[in-house]
């Protein structure tokens, strides 16, 4: 007897919102991502692909497991950015759901969302989108999602869902293997398992800078996690727990437990109460110390040996900064480092103005021009364009490995001399989780003495090679991504929250 084949739907609105910043528009999605029908899936069977890895994943694993029918809808990406436009994501909902009923009988539908999406008219886009899907496609058909670690989940996400799969890597590179289980699950689903989910929120709300998981509070959850569903195998099929984004300063933020069972809800229950108990009573091991700009000079000036890495924490275009913050960069010019690689600075005009004036130009290098935001000071110093690119590369390391990423307009401007700062300024918004950022200027990262980078996490990946956790230091600078969540004016994130009111109560349910 032939398999039957089998129809499963394609779609993704994928964007982690910064309730600080600018609102992400539809040109915001449309100039990162946005693909419809066919090309979809003609761009998930790519090498390198524009598409995220865990959609490209699923299509593979797919193809690979049997005979089926892709029905791609919509999948469409925003780097972190603010509230989503509302009128934008409802048009995208819409479409989504007109192309579910247009598609006729369906055995699954897969989902790549990000998760911590807020709307300028919704608290719970994420939520909001699935609970559309599950009406429009009935209680039989297998809904699946993949989500970002950073997730802040919903209890109508989770009721809307068969199955949510989480990213258990922070930096993120496991997009693939989720991708994959996404789709060993649907597989399993068609054979006749009929998934529950059990959630869990606390009333924690740590950090980003400690939520890494190679080592710290949250990794050992994670791999607690991992572990308790091996011991379980039998029964439970996916454990993740989601380390939430506090920016995001919405009604769900909170670290969350999503245990997946094949049969036994109190299974399910008793295991999620079980790894959000543990993270509760570890919850005092989620903070960490920061470096002070004033150190990272210093360090910068006495650095005479092995290379170090800074992350300007507090502008960290991967969790909704501007990606043009001045103070760290200002202070090392002052301050007279040499031997400093800087990047990734967000300023598309000073990038053109570079090219028009061309390599070897030298120039009163003007940042933030037009600048008109607490987080866009000018900044003006004497520079040399030394090299010029388009912008147009492919990532090698860490979360952009095969990625094309089109940056704009590129320059690598020389401050204070031979020996000084090399800024490398960008055209399209982007965290520098990637060695190619300096690589495709032709910059050798293993002559710095000082590597600096818009990044808060996420380079860790990518930059490796050079700079073991040892060799890293997270600066405390100002901005929209500042690990010092005192400094922001909450508006909807639950309160009391850990560790921002210390004396913070949670007893688990039942
Ligand atoms: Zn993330």
């Amino acid at each position: 007897m032939s398999e039957k084949n089998r129809r499963v739907a394609l779609c993704g609105v994928m964007l982690e919102s910064n309730a600080f910043s600018p609102i992400a528009k539809e040109a915001d999605f449309r100039n990162a991502l946005y693909v419809t029908g066919a090309d979809i899936v003609v761009e998930a069977r790519k090498s390198v692909s524009t598409v995220p890895r865990e959609m490209a994943a699923f299509v593979q694993t797919m193809d690979a497991t049997g005979p089926w029918t892709p029905v791609p809808l919509l999948l469409t990406n925003c780097p972190p950015w603010g509230p989503v436009n509302g009128e934008f994501f409802t048009a995208c909902v819409a479409q989504i759901i007109a192309g579910l009923e247009a598609a006729g009988p369906l055995d699954g539908v897969y989902i790549a969302n990000h998760g911590a999406m807020v709307a300028t008219d919704d608290g719970d886009p994420d939520g909001t989108l699935m609970t559309a899907i599950r009406d429009a496609v009935g209680g039989d058909v297998a809904v699946i999602a993949t989500l970002d670690l950073h997730a802040n989940i919903s209890g109508a996400m989770a009721a809307a869902t068969d199955a949510i799969i989480g990213y258990q890597t922070n930096p993120h590179v496991d997009q693939v293997q989720r991708g994959e289980e996404a789709a060993l699950l649907m597989r399993q689903m068609f054979a006749g398992m009929r998934p529950i989910q059990n959630f869990i929120r606390l009333p924690l709300v740590p950090p980003s800078t400690t939520l890494l998981t190679a080592a710290g509070p949250y990794g050992e959850l994670i791999d607690y996690g991992q572990r308790r569903a091996r011991e379980e195998a039998g029964e439970i099929v996916n454990v993740s727990v989601f380390g939430n984004f506090a920016f995001s300063d919405c009604a769900k933020n909170g670290l969350s437990i999503v245990v997946t069972a094949r049969t036994d809800v109190d299974k399910a229950a008793g295991l999620a109460n079980e790894i959000a108990t543990r993270a509760w009573n570890n919850r005092a091991a989620f903070s960490r110390e920061l470096t002070s700009i004033d150190e990272a000079v210093t360090l910068a000036n006495r650095n005479e040996g092995t290379p170090i890495i800074f992350s300007d924490a507090g502008d960290n275009p991967g969790g909704g900064g501007e990606g043009r913050t001045t103070w760290l960069l200002a202070a090392l010019v002052a301050g007279g480092a040499k031997g400093v690689y800087y990047g990734a600075f967000f300023d598309q005009e000073l990038a053109l103005e570079a090219h028009a004036l061309g390599e070897g130009a030298t120039f009163d290098a003007v940042f933030n021009r037009t600048g008109d935001t607490e987080f866009s000071k000018r900044f003006e110093c004497k520079a040399e364009v030394l090299k010029l690119h388009d912008g147009d590369m492919v990532g090698r390391l860490g979360i952009y490995k095969d990625r094309r990423l089109k940056l704009g307009p590129c320059a690598a401007l020389q401050i204070g001399g031979e020996d000084g700062i090399t800024v490398v300024v960008i055209s399209a918004r982007h965290q520098a989780a990637d060695p190619m950022f300096f690589e495709m200027f032709g910059l050798d990262i293993a002559q710095a003495r000082t590597v600096c980078v818009k990044s808060r996490g996420h380079f860790r990946a990518g930059f490796i090679p050079w700079f073991p956790p040892e060799h890293v230091y997270e600066v405390d600078t100002a901005g929209l991504t500042s690990p010092v969540l005192s400094r922001f004016q909450w508006r909807n994130l639950p309160r009391p929250v850990y560790p921002m009111d210390p004396d913070t109560d949670w007893t688990p349910p039942g």
